[in-house]
C-alpha cells in the first residue's frame, strides 16, 4: 500500500462548494488537496445554473420580441438555436473543459488531483492508489446526480437528464419532460419558445409543488401560453422507446409521445460511494447529516447539495464560508494559536482569515464562527415570469403552528404591473407570524420576481418588524412597490 501523503486538508469533490472551500483554505496558507473526478466547478457552470440561464436569456429575448406586436409596432421572430448552443459551448463551458478552473485553484496555492476519491478511515482519502492523510480535516463536496425513478422500461433508453438538455446542438421536434419542478419548467419554457412541442408530466397535482399554489398557477399559465402542454397528477408507470421516439404511459392509462424524453425528477446524493462506513457514518441516508457548522463527524465537514439543505449554488457558497471559518478556527485551536504551517506569513493568512470571518459571524464572541441559518433561504425559478420565494410558504408556516397572517396583491393592480401589462402574471404574497409581527416567508412572482425578492429576503432574514416595513418608502412606479400593497392587505 502507498505511504499516505500528509497534508492539512483534503476536499473531495470540487463543485461550487468544494472549489470555494479549497481555494480559500489554500489562500489562507494551508496545504490543500482538491480531488475532482469530472470537471472543477461541478454542475453549475457546465450543466446547471449558468448555461441554463444563457438559454433562458435567449428564450426571453424571443418572447420579448414577440411582445412588440400591439405595443410598439410589429416584429418578426425566427428562432435559431445555433447561437445559443455556440454561446454555451464557447463562453459558458469552454467546450466542457475545466483548465481555467484548475488553474484558478492551483493559482491560489491548492493542489489538484483528478480522480474518484473515497474515505479510507479517519483522516484519510484514497484516490486510486494514492492515499492522503489530512492533518486538520476532510471536506465532502460531492454534490448530487440526477435521481431517475425506477419506471419500467426507462433504464437503457436514451433519455435525457439536464446534461443532454444543456449540451443539445439540434433541437428535437417534440420533448416530453418528466418532472414539473423548477428545472423542468425552466427548460420546458426555453425549448417551447424555440419551437419545440413540449409536454410536461408531473406526479403532484400542481407544477412547482414546493412553492405557493399561486406560484404554481402563474407558472402553469405562462408555460401554457408558450404552448407547453401540462399534465399534473400523472404517475408515470412505463416508458417505451422505439424509432419514433418515446411513449410514456401513465398509471391511469394516459399516454404521451415525443421524440425525446427529459427526466428531471430531482437529484440524489450518492453516499454509498464515499467510504463513509470507514469513518462510522451512516451511508444509507438520503443526504449527509450536518450540524450548523457543517460538521459530519470528527474532522469531516460537508458543503453544498450533499447536505440536503437546499440544492442551490448560493447555499453551497454560504456553507463554504462557514466551513472555511470553522476549519481555520479548528486549525488555530489545534496548533495552540500558532502558525499552522510553520511560516510566519501563514499566521497572517490562516489565522487572519479565521478571525476576520469570526468577526462577521452571527454568533458573536472571540473565536466564534457563524452558524448556518436557513430561515431566509431564497430561491428563484427563472421562468418568465420569474418566481422568487424566501422562507416559509403559508402551508409550511401553518404546519409549524405559527399564528399565520397572509397578505396578497396581484401585480396587475399596481401601476407598474398595469403599465407592463403583466395581467395575471405576477403577485406578491407575504406570510407573517402575527404573534412576532415579522415576515417568515414571501413570494414575488412577476417580470423581475427574482430581483424584487431581495428586499423581502432582508425582511425575513433580519426579522424586520412589520411596523417598520409599513413605514418604508417604496419607489414609484416599481414592481417592488406592490410589497406595500401586500402589507396593507396583511392588516395591521
Ligand atoms: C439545470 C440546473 C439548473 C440549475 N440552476 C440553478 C440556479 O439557477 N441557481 C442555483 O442556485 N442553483 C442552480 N442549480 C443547482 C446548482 O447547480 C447546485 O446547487 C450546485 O452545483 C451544487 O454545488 P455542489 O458543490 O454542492 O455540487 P456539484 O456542483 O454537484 O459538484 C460536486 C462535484 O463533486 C464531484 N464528485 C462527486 N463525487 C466524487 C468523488 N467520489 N471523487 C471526486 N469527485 C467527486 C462531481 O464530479 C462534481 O463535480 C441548477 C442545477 C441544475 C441541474
Amino acid at each position: 500500500m502507498a505511504e499516505p501523503e500528509v497534508v492539512d486538508v483534503v476536499v473531495l469533490g470540487l463543485g461550487v462548494g468544494g472549489e470555494e472551500v479549497a481555494g480559500r483554505l489554500a489562500e489562507a496558507g494551508l496545504t490543500v488537496v482538491g480531488v475532482e473526478r469530472n470537471l472543477v466547478g461541478g454542475e453549475c457552470p457546465y450543466w446547471g445554473c449558468i448555461p441554463s440561464k444563457m438559454m433562458i436569456r435567449a428564450a426571453n429575448a424571443l418572447a420579448e420580441a414577440r411582445r412588440v406586436d400591439g405595443l410598439a409596432g410589429t416584429a418578426q421572430v425566427r428562432p435559431d438555436w445555433a447561437p445559443v448552443a455556440q454561446r454555451i459551448r464557447q463562453e459558458a463551458t469552454d467546450d466542457w473543459d475545466d483548465r481555467a478552473a484548475v488553474e484558478r485553484l492551483t493559482g491560489k496555492g491548492g493542489r489538484f488531483v483528478r480522480g474518484s476519491g473515497r474515505l479510507d478511515g479517519p483522516g484519510r482519502v484514497r484516490v486510486g492508489d494514492r492515499v492522503f492523510q489530512a492533518r486538520h480535516g476532510i471536506v465532502l463536496g460531492t454534490g448530487t446526480a440526477p435521481s431517475v425513478p425506477p419506471i419500467e422500461g426507462l433504464a437503457g433508453t436514451p433519455y435525457w437528464t439536464n446534461r443532454e438538455a444543456i449540451e443539445v446542438e439540434e433541437l428535437p421536434e417534440s420533448l416530453l419532460v418528466l418532472g414539473g419542478g423548477a428545472i423542468g419548467l425552466e427548460l420546458s419554457q426555453v425549448f417551447a419558445r424555440f419551437g419545440v412541442r413540449v409536454t410536461v408530466v408531473e406526479a403532484f397535482d400542481r407544477v412547482l409543488a414546493v412553492e405557493e399554489p399561486e406560484a404554481s398557477a402563474v407558472a402553469a399559465t405562462a408555460l401554457r401560453a408558450d404552448g407547453v402542454e401540462i399534465h399534473t397528477g400523472v404517475r408515470a408507470a412505463r416508458v417505451a422507446h422505439g424509432p419514433d421516439g418515446f411513449t410514456l404511459h401513465g398509471a391511469d392509462g394516459a399516454e404521451f409521445t415525443a421524440e425525446r424524453l427529459l427526466v428531471v425528477t430531482g437529484r440524489r446524493a450518492h453516499l454509498d460511494e464515499l467510504g463513509l462506513d470507514t469513518v462510522g457514518v451512516d451511508a444509507s441516508r438520503r443526504y449527509l447529516a450536518v450540524d450548523d457548522r457543517l460538521h459530519v463527524t470528527d474532522g469531516i465537514w460537508a458543503v453544498g447539495d450533499v447536505t440536503g439543505e437546499g440544492a442551490f449554488t448560493h447555499i453551497a457558497m454560504y456553507q463554504a464560508s462557514i466551513v472555511v471559518a470553522d476549519l481555520l478556527d479548528h486549525v488555530r485551536r489545534a496548533d495552540g494559536g500558532a502558525d499552522p504551517s510553520g511560516t510566519s506569513s501563514v499566521v497572517g493568512g490562516a489565522v487572519g482569515v479565521a478571525s476576520s470571518l469570526a468577526a462577521t459571524g452571527s454568533s458573536g464572541g472571540a473565536g466564534s464562527v457563524p452558524r448556518a441559518d436557513y430561515r431566509a433561504l431564497p430561491r428563484v425559478t427563472f421562468t418568465d415570469p420569474e418566481i422568487g420565494a424566501v422562507g416559509l410558504t403559508e402551508q409550511q408556516a401553518r404546519e409549524r403552528g405559527i399564528n399565520v397572517q397572509v397578505g396578497f396583491t396581484e401585480l396587475a393592480s399596481s401601476t407598474r404591473g398595469w403599465i407592463h401589462r403583466t395581467e395575471g402574471a405576477g403577485f406578491i404574497k407575504l406570510v407573517a407570524d402575527a404573534d412576532q409581527g415579522v415576515l417568515v416567508g414571501a413570494t414575488s412572482a412577476g417580470p423581475a420576481g427574482g430581483e424584487v425578492l431581495s428586499g423581502l429576503a432582508v425582511a425575513v432574514h433580519a426579522a424586520v418588524p412589520l411596523a417598520q416595513l409599513r413605514h418604508m418608502i417604496y419607489a414609484y412606479p416599481t414592481f417592488h412597490r406592490a410589497v406595500s400593497e401586500a402589507l396593507r392587505d396583511l392588516g395591521s
